[in-house]
């Protein structure tokens, strides 16, 4: 039977597994290996995909992916692991307070050598947490798999010439998705000077596999045993010495959140850097396993390949394993000759048939066997962590068959109330207040200065009136963003995409892709970096290109402009509605995308649960505080330009005179060009096309270009019919992206798509204002 057969709650043993090339690797990576146990933890509401619990820690699958999975059902996977002997070992010397290592007097790298090192670890491992105590950098932390995306830099506090690298989350050295490849290639093509590994103990089995991948890199490597905190609390210990003694490279307990044994890693990390001490050990092979046909095919491909991997560079015993894997990527790097790419196919075919399991399965079950050994002599499990049984509680609700979905809805229902009608509006309310009495003051000031009208009206009419309006949004913007972190933070949103899988899906996307069509809903800039975590290159480009559609906060000012001042007492259902309206639009798109683009299926689910973990409040201010600068910068920067631009462009004619009626500027025979096209919609004034023009620098742009342009004659509200505001409202929902964020797209996708959603994203937002306008008068909206 199939891993799909068995129910919830039931313990299957892993037969085969099936599928092929890089999903079958990772599958293997991690750890699901013919003779592992595997309880199945439950299905998602709508029935797939499935949460799996193997090695003491959980995993997505989707249904198809685990009928390729043979099982046979077992009682339960009850970990036999029992206290591991506390023998005294003797260890190498490492990682004694101060003692370092033998080669204390051998020769150190100059001392002005720069140490560059890479912050290698699973995801979800701590690696930011650790590095922003390493460097006080502020990076985003969450509680997501892949929220590092891209790789940062910066030098150790305190420490003169180091450099760290905080590189994205991986699992392994084999090249799944985008992510694990950049990883992969800074370790092998920059040669850090050391390594720093940070290991999550309380998902130590997974987290070693890197572990003895990294070893094989020939490059000195410390590990770091992050998460003790959580170990230690629920009974759990490592005896570090013979962990030490067993991998042979120095390992340090640490608490990255706590910033407890911080210090000595970097000691460590310092000594091993300077010192040039590689790993004691990259021999896990073990003779004895089974007949040691394992051990026989790697050391005979090792010498098989040396010189090979000498010339390319490559570290020789990685190279063997990949070789034996048939990682292409490597082979081909190797340049064999047609004889001894023979002779490898001939030694791995052997192993395979004395070891009864295919070269891949073969290799991950030779570390996983040593990586069993290592656990059970060092590590002592604790009972059920708490933070693991509160997750599970809390899953019960919020990942529940019938209460996933009302709760999913409730959430982001609270989220927005909070953000638009509570928290946000009376902060909102607020900075008004205090932008309008110093608006006030310094007008007075100015007049009473007798400063040159020009001047007085650009200051008061311009800048103040255009910058302060968008400023205003400021509470509403950093509110969303808020809320955004804490789902993030918490671990909710890893829930989100388990329980939406099935559903997007259907739209050909996968569960992953709610993140950053989520993170749209904030700014299309990081939603559009966030979708570099997802494994396939179809996935990412169909969901960079379906961003658009969610809703950004920068354009929450129109809304909020247009439905105040015509439709008050409507205010939250016609913000819903757009919203709405723009994810129908979106989900019929994506349909359509399906059909034609992306043909073809979105990649398989495998994805972590992290335990939910309650967001901490310096991650969280320190987020709000990047948000609010970036915004703030954006006011005082394009706003504040465009702004003042368009001021003296409506202010002036082509000979530069100041002009009566702005219906005479410069700007006003611009936009009178381009105006007919809008006018089906309703919108053929010359100052709505401007403010729309603006908004492709600035969403928030466009409500300051119309209160400067609108200002002479008595507003917006006289020009504008109901019915022609509603409109407006669906073009501005749906056009073109800003510039930072058609920008990002380019840097993903290239030129031609970035041209293309700004094309497209018009086109479909020209035709939905069109329908809207038509429907409106057909019901009677004036
Ligand atoms: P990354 O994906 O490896 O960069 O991991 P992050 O640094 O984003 O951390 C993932 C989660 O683990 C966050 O919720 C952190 O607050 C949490 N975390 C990190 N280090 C520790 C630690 O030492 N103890 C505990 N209890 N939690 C930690
Ligand atoms: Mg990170």
């Amino acid at each position: 039977m199939t891993l799909k057969e068995i129910k919830a709650g039931q313990s299957a043993c892993v037969l085969t597994v099936g599928g092929s090339g890089a999903l079958r690797q990772h599958f293997l990576d991690m750890g699901i290996i013919p003779g592992t146990g595997i309880k199945v933890v439950k299905y998602a509401p709508m029935g797939d995909p499935v949460e799996i619990c193997l090695h003491g820690y959980e995993l997505t699958l989707r249904l198809d992916d685990a009928d390729k999975i043979e099982v046979e059902p077992i009682s339960d996977t009850v970990d036999q692991t029992s206290e591991p002997p506390k023998s005294v070992n003797e260890h190498l010397g490492l990682g004694e307070g101060g003692r370092f290592h033998p080669k204390g007097s051998g020769d150190p790298l100059p001392e002005d050598t720069m140490l560059t090192f890479a912050l290698v670890g699973n995801q979800n491992s701590g690696k930011t947490t650790l590095f922003n105590q390493l460097t006080g950098a502020k990076q985003h932390v969450g509680n997501f798999p892949g929220v590092t995306v891209d790789r940062k830099d910066g030098a150790i506090l305190g420490r003169a010439n180091t450099v760290i690298t905080d590189l994205p989350g991986i699992y392994s050295m084999s090249p799944y998705s985008s992510e694990e490849l950049v990883s992969r290639d800074f370790v092998m093509n920059e040669k850090p000077k050391g390594i720093i590994n940070i290991v999550d103990v309380t998902n130590i089995e997974r987290n070693l596999y890197l572990t003895m991948q990294l070893l094989e890199m020939d490059i000195p490597v410390v590990v770091a045993l992050n998460m003790m905190d959580e170990m230690t609390g629920n009974g759990g210990s490592v005896d570090v010495n013979t962990m030490e003694a067993m991998l042979g490279v120095p390992v340090v307990p640490i608490s990255a959140a706590k910033n407890e044994g911080v210090h000595e890693l970097v000691d460590h990390a310092i000594h091993i850097a300077k010192y040039q001490e590689k790993p004691q050990r990259q021999d896990f092979c073990d003779e004895n396993d089974h007949n040691g046909a394992v051990h026989r095919c790697l050391h005979a491909v090792i010498h098989l390949i040396e010189d090979h991997a000498k010339a390319a560079d490559i570290p020789v015993r990685f190279a063997a394993c990949k070789a034996i894997e048939g990682d292409t990527l490597i082979i081909d790097q190797l340049c064999l000759d047609e004889n001894e790419k023979e002779t490898l196919e001939h030694i791995t075919l052997q192993m395979e048939k004395e070891r009864g399991l295919d070269r891949s399965a073969a290799i991950a079950d030779m570390r996983f066997s040593f990586i069993t050994k290592v656990c059970a002599s060092c590590v002592k499990k604790p009972g059920e962590s708490r933070e693991h049984a509160r997750s599970s509680r809390i899953d019960k609700v919020l990942t529940g068959k019938y209460t996933a979905i009302p709760v999913f809805i409730g959430v982001m229902g609270l989220v927005f109330f909070l953000t638009f009608n509570v928290i946000g509006a009376r902060l909102q309310g607020l900075l008004e207040t205090g932008i309008e009495a110093l608006t006030g003051v310094v007008d007075s000031a100015l007049t009473s200065a007798g400063v040159n009208e020009v001047l007085h009206g650009l200051i008061i009419d311009g800048i103040f009136e255009g910058v302060g309006s968008v400023l205003s949004f400021l509470p509403i913007i950093v509110t969303m963003f808020f809320f955004l972190s804490l789902l993030e933070d918490s671990g909710y949103i890893a829930r989100v995409a388990f329980v939406m899988d099935k559903l997007l899906r259907k739209l050909g996307l996968s569960g992953r892709s709610i993140v950053p069509l989520l993170i749209g809903f904030g700014c299309t800039v990081p939603a559009v970096m966030a979708t570099r975590t997802l494994p396939s290159e179809r996935d990412r480009k169909m969901t960079i290109l379906l961003t658009p559609f969610m809703s950004c906060t920068a354009k929450l000012p129109i809304y909020a402009f247009f439905v105040d001042a015509f439709f008050p007492r409507y205010k939250a259902l016609i913000m819903i509605g757009l919203y709405v309206l723009s994810i129908l639009i979106g989900i019929l798109i994506a349909l359509l995308y399906k059909k034609t683009l992306f043909k073809g299926e979105a990649v398989p689910f495998v994805m972590e649960l992290p335990n939910y973990r309650l967001p901490s409040a310096r991650n969280t201010l320190q987020l709000l505080w990047e948000k609010s600068k970036d915004f703030l910068q954006r006011a005082f920067s394009v706003i504040l330009v465009a702004t003042i631009v368009v001021w003296f462009l409506q202010s002036l004619d082509f000979r530069f005179n100041l002009v009566e009626n702005s219906h005479d500027s410069i700007l006003a025979t611009i936009a009178g060009f381009i105006a007919p096209l809008f006018a089906p919609l309703g919108l053929g004034d010359w100052r709505i096309v401007t403010s729309l023009i603006s908004g492709f620098m600035a969403k928030e742009s466009v409500v300051s270009v119309l209160e400067v342009l609108f200002n002479a004659e008595g507003g917006v509200v006289s020009a504008m019919s109901s019915l022609a505001a509603l409109s407006l409202l669906v073009f501005s929902l749906l056009y073109t992206p800003c510039v930072a964020a058609v920008a990002s797209v380019r840097r993903e996708l290239g030129h031609k798509w970035a041209l293309y959603v700004i094309i497209w994203q018009c086109l479909i937002a020209w035709i939905a204002a069109l329908l809207v306008r038509l429907v409106g008068s057909l019901l009677g909206i004036v």
